[in-house]
């Protein structure tokens, strides 16, 4: 039995994390999805709560041909002790994915084995990217599973995100 782990904001969920882990599928037999910073919301940086991650994850590899758990994390801002921190929060697993030089380097201080899977479209790609275009009232939707546009309909994401930028 291996299982992998992959962490991110999710900040929102887009189709690079969802091609990212449809590729884990085949690699491992579980797979830990850990939802990072969980306990930020309603920020420009961090709009969404962890649940509304969880509910974003969840719906859009519902068809996932591998087991997969969701579980939010988070931050202790002590690096030192932060893989024994998510390992206290999660099932054990052997192997971590992930291209962010730090946590490559503490889960390889840790005796785990990190792999770098490679980036999907990342110009368009990234949570950052997503946000700008909700807030420019821009076209966004084509970046992300159709599971994530329903919640975040659901929720009234964009308009969370508008008025958040919006000064007294
Ligand atoms: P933000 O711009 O808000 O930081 P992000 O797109 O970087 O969002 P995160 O929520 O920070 O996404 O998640 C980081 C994880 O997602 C990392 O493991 C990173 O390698 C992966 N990732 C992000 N974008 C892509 C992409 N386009 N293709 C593949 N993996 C991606
Ligand atoms: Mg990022």
């Amino acid at each position: 039995m291996t299982r992998g782990f992959y962490i991110g904001r999710f900040q929102p969920y887009h189709n690079g994390h969802q091609t990212v882990l449809e590729r884990i599928a085949g690699w491992v037999d579980e797979i830990i999805i850990g939802v990072g910073s969980a306990q930020l919301s309603h920020t420009l940086e961090n709009p969404f709560t962890a649940g509304e991650r969880v509910l974003m994850i969840t719906r859009s590899l519902a068809d996932l041909d591998c087991p997969f758990y969701v579980i939010p994390i988070e931050d202790i801002r002590r690096n030192a002790v932060w893989v024994a921190h998510i390992r206290s929060m999660t099932p054990p697993f052997e192997v971590a994915y992930t291209s962010n030089p730090l946590v490559m380097q503490l889960f390889t201080e840790a005796g785990l084995a990190v792999q770098s899977p490679d980036m999907y479209e990342r110009q368009t790609h990234s949570g950052t990217a997503i946000r700008q275009l909700m807030l420019n009232g821009d076209g966004w939707e084509h970046l992300v599973p159709k599971p994530v546009v329903d919640v975040i309909r659901e929720i009234r994401g964009v308009e969370r995100l508008r008025r958040i930028m919006e000064h007294d």
